[in-house]
């Protein structure tokens, strides 16, 4: 068998058509434009990356986009207080503090200064909360881009074996908890899970979220499985700089029924579902129908 790839970079051009769609419509009808605030403190190069890719990506789909880049010795108290400023902006929708913050910062209590309306990333306390409560919320990004090429591929979700490897804040738990909401049966495996080969052959769905280079192997895919590989793994190979995923590609995909590739499969999604949420979150605070398809 060789496993149909889901293409994540053409699913996610569609969830920006989608969204830059709505918000012209949010113009024209209701002279209301989304604005996505980004803070970035420090210099860090990967963050500065993302920050500026996430800055033309909202201006792409027509909302407005503000940076704040903070320097690296920046108080908590200036930190606060300019996220106290943002929460009380009606032009700003979703504000995403750019993770990770430099160590004299208190990532907990920062996330947790946003206005849980405005948590576009779904990290904070209540989101994650309402989120585990089957209650409407702002869901973390990965996890829900990981859901919409899920729920394409397979339609209904109900009663098939999930297996999340990784139990992180931002994409394991989340990703578990989506999926339970949508009624698999759900296993969630870690660092200490025994025997976790076993563990992975059971799954109609095997979600890998470990950030260890191609540690899943085929013999661990249950044939037919859908395989989503959030890793994103950078290697040197043959002298030559890569990047690969948390699944052995090759030999997971002569298994399974559908997979991710890396790149272009998780990747692209989460920069468009940050678009997404910060859609649904404009629409939340305006009272008006949410965009369909671009929530949990
Ligand atoms: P974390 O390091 O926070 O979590 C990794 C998880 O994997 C932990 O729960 C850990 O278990 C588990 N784990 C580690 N080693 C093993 C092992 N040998 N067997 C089983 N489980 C193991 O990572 P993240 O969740 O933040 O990210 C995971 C991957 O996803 C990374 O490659 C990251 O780059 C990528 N990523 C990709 C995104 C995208 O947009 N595509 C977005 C976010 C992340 P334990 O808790 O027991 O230590």
């Amino acid at each position: 068998m060789s496993a149909k790839v889901i293409d994540g970079k053409e699913f996610a051009a569609n969830v920006r058509a989608k969204v830059a769609e709505h918000v012209a419509r949010l113009k024209e009808a209701n002279g209301i434009t989304p604005g996505l605030a980004v803070v970035l403190v420090g210099e860090d190069p990967a963050s500065e990356v993302y920050v500026r890719s996430k800055g033309k990506s909202t201006v792409e789909a027509g909302m407005n986009s503000y940076e704040h880049k903070l320097d690296a010795d920046t108080s908590e108290a200036d930190l606060l207080a300019l996220i106290d400023k943002l929460n009380n902006d009606p032009a700003v929708h979703g504000i995403l503090v750019q993770l990770p913050l430099p160590g004299h910062l208190n990532s907990d209590l920062v996330i947790n200064s946003i206005d849980p309306a405005k948590d576009v990333d779904g990290f904070h306390i209540s989101n994650v909360g309402l989120l585990g409560t089957g209650q409407k919320s702002m869901v973390p990004c990965t996890p829900l881009g990981c859901l919409m090429m899920l729920r394409d591929h397979h339609g209904s979700l109900s009663g098939l074996d999930a297996v999340v490897v990784g139990r992180s804040n931002i994409v394991g738990k989340p990703m578990a908890q989506l999926l339970l909401g949508d009624s698999c049966t759900v296993t969630i495996a870690h660092s200490r899970t025994k025997d976790l080969a076993e563990v992975c052959r059971r799954a109609d769905i095997l979600v890998a979220a470990v950030g260890r280079p191609e540690m899943i192997p085929g013999d661990w895919v249950k044939p037919g499985a859908t395989v989503i590989d959030v890793g994103i793994n950078r290697i040197e190979r043959d002298g030559k700089k890569k990047l690969v995923g948390d699944v052995e590609y090759e030999s997971c995909a002569a298994v399974a029924g559908a997979i991710t590739p890396v790149p272009g499969g998780v990747g692209p999604m989460t920069i468009a579902c940050l678009l997404a949420n910060t859609l649904t979150a404009c629409c939340r605070a305006n009272g008006l129908a949410e965009p369909e398809g671009l929530t949990a």
